[in-house]
């Protein structure tokens, strides 16, 4: 219950700066070096993400999404910038402390579903809280993932025996099983048919929704895009527009701008 001795609100938000945004990148670039080739894959990132944003990344093949992505989860690091994911500098970090963010804290879901062909979905649902070593109700832990995905009733069943977009449920169960605060996804419908994207799109907004979990979701689909609220494009490495506009084309409405 309130009390006259509480702190009020205006009081508190004039004495605190807003929090800082769960993503935040400064200028990222990544230069592939192959042999004596160098591939600009980013050339000079920067936005924010805030927590509980369902943001898409869009743009051509080629564009730098798969990179961005990388970066993003701590599966890579930039040639040059910043990133700050819950305000910390991920630049500073070991490489035990980034395995340990992406384990904890980073969900990842592939297009190619990437579970284990012989483990059943139970299994593979309860791989992540393996590696973390998190063995406290384990097995309880994974049926409520997989049961929160619609999956209760194929604990037991391997990959093959499951539909390409029950594989991706199992796939999404396994991200949510150590309770992330971002969801990673790549092109996440990209191997299945209009009608099992559909689903998993609405297992997508059902976690933005009702979780309030923060999802970057790289697609170049626009029927995938305009049912997703925020839109970074990316061409050639570039952020060319930042919107929340409806998305009607494969290619940002408005006139390039900078990225901002
Ligand atoms: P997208 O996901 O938008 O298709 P990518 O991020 O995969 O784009 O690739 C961006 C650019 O970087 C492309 O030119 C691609 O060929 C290149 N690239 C991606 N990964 C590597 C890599 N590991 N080594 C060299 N070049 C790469
Ligand atoms: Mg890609």
């Amino acid at each position: 219950m309130a009390t006259a001795e509480q702190p009020m609100p205006e009081k508190m938000s004039t004495q605190t700066e807003k929090p800082p945004a769960l993503i935040r990148l400064e200028n990222v670039t990544k230069v592939y070096r192959m042999g004596t080739v160098e591939v600009h894959a980013l050339r000079g990132v920067s936005f924010e993400v805030q927590e509980g944003e369902w943001v898409a990344i869009m743009g051509p093949s080629g564009s730098g999404k798969s990179t961005l992505m990388n970066i993003i989860g701590c599966l890579d690091q930039p040639t040059s910038g910043h990133y700050w994911l819950a305000g910390v500098d991920v630049g500073t970090l070991n490489d035990d402390q980034l395995a340990e963010i992406r384990n904890k804290r980073i969900g990842f879901v592939f297009q190619q579903f990437n579970l284990l062909p012989r483990a059943t979905a139970l299994h593979n649902v309860e791989l992540p809280l393996i590696y973390s070593g998190d063995t406290r109700n384990r097995r309880e832990r994974a049926i409520a993932a997989l049961e929160a995905v619609g999956l209760g009733d194929r604990l037991h069943h391997r990959p093959n025996e499951l539909s390409g977009g029950q594989q991706q449920r199992v796939a999404i169960a396994r991200a949510l099983v150590n309770d992330p605060d971002i969801i990673l996804a790549d092109e996440p419908t990209g191997n299945l048919d209009t009608k099992t994207g559909a689903e998993i799109m609405d297992l997508f907004r059902r976690l933005h929704e009702e979780r309030r979990i923060t999802i970057v979701f790289v697609t170049h689909d626009p029927e995938i895009g305009r049912q997703i609220p925020r839109h970074i494009w990316l061409r050639d490495g570039l952020i060319v527009a930042d919107d929340r506009q409806p998305v009607e084309t494969m290619e940002p409405l408005s006139k390039e701008r900078p990225s901002p």
